[in-house]
């Protein structure tokens, strides 16, 4: 999907802009960064700043697929929209939604019976959402991510097959509510830590299987797989490993930026698991500063007094438009110049929920 077409920084063409929608997911016209690399301004007296823009960075296509599934719901159906959960971990995708007449709640008992649609946010849910749906024939559109639910079958059939099934991931986050909750309560143990690795107790050692959060760090998760491998070598994993391709391209890209420069921001909410995880890779990978900010009027300019460098990426659910806003307001204060650093192309797509399809009428 990428082609010469579209700026070099934007990362892909989301679907809303195949339909020529004006759309949270669609790019901007502005060249901001171009005109910013050709703008360096040595007469302003600006100190000289260089940023390493990651590549990728924000949007990947489950996120996409999630927040077109709601603007396409209120373009179909008309407001409003109830959304389970924030559809993504994004304060400013939230916001703009709710401002369209979105209406997010946390449980499908605070939507009254209605005919509006009610979406499912994209870290997925337990199964007994969509049977509760069901049951109040609520019109139901599913905006999980095809790659979580990929990780919601491989439990299941782990489980089938009398495997134990062990969850790495953060306890409480949605998306481990939703993979816990597709096996009966307790059939699922969640393994957040090595510590955790190392004191697991089976109940067989010899039918034993694993599953992951997407969006965990590559290193921690390798680490905590590998110490229950030593322990349990008959474990079964994934054929292809559960944290997702933009998780993977993110962090590899940060993991090359982040010991090049002097401080780096990574774009995110702070409830974004990815976005999180972003900041501790850039930490560990030997960057002394590194904030995660949701937007440029948070900087906090005490911490990036006297950098020359500064690195640049934003977690999966971050518009990108938050970006340029950031390099806006550096490109204030510094002679700004920008570097793109590419760790990975991405081309993934993801259709829509088969309902918000543009021929569903027809299906
Ligand atoms: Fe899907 Fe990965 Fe994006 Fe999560 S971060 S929505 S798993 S592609």
């Amino acid at each position: 999907m990428m082609t010469g077409k579209w700026p070099e920084y934007r990362q892909f063409p989301p679907q809303s802009a195949r339909r020529g929608l004006p759309r949270l997911t669609a790019p901007r016209a502005k060249p901001h960064v171009v005109a910013m690399v050709a703008g360096t301004d040595r007469k302003s007296g600006k100190p000289p700043l260089k940023i390493k823009l990651c590549s990728p960075r924000g949007f990947c296509a489950g996120v996409v697929r999630a927040i077109d599934s709601v603007e396409r719901a209120l373009d179909r159906y008309g407001p409003p929209v109830y959304v389970r959960h924030e559809i993504v971990h994004n304060r400013y995708v939230v916001e703009s939604l709710r401002a369209k007449g979105a209406i997010f709640v946390d449980e499908l008992d605070e939507v009254p019976d209605t005919q509006a649609p009610v979406i499912f946010s994209a870290h997925g849910v337990p199964k007994s959402v969509p049977v509760d749906a069901q049951r109040r024939n609520l019109l139901a559109l599913d905006a999980t991510c095809p790659l979580v639910t990929k990780v919601h079958r491989e439990a299941e059939i782990h489980h089938r097959r009398g495997r134990e099934v062990l969850l790495i991931g953060h306890r409480g986050h949605p998306e481990v509510i939703g993979t816990m909750g597709q096996l009966p309560d307790g059939a699922v143990r969640l393994i957040e830590t090595l510590a955790d690795a190392d004191t697991f107790a089976p109940k067989d050692a010899g039918k034993l299987a694993y599953v992951t959060q997407t969006t965990l760090s590559l290193d921690d998760t390798a680490e905590i797989v590998a110490a229950l491998k030593r322990r349990f070598p008959a474990m079964v994993g994934p054929h292809k490993e559960d944290i997702c391709y933009a998780t993977t391209n993110r962090q590899e890209a940060v993991k090359r930026v982040a010991p090049q420069v002097d401080a780096m921001i990574v774009v995110g909410s702070p409830n974004s698991s990815n976005s999180q995880r972003l900041k501790e890779v850039a930490e560990r990978a030997g960057c002394a500063r590194v904030a995660l900010i949701d937007r440029a009027s948070d900087i906090d300019w005490r911490m990036f007094g006297a950098i020359a460098s500064l690195g640049l990426t934003a977690g999966a659910s971050a518009p990108e438009l938050l970006v340029e806003q950031i390099i806006d307001a550096f490109a204030e204060r510094y002679g700004v110049t920008v570097e793109t650093v590419s760790a990975a192309e991405e081309d993934v797509f993801f259709p829509l929920p088969r309902l918000l399809r543009e021929n569903a009428a027809a299906q």
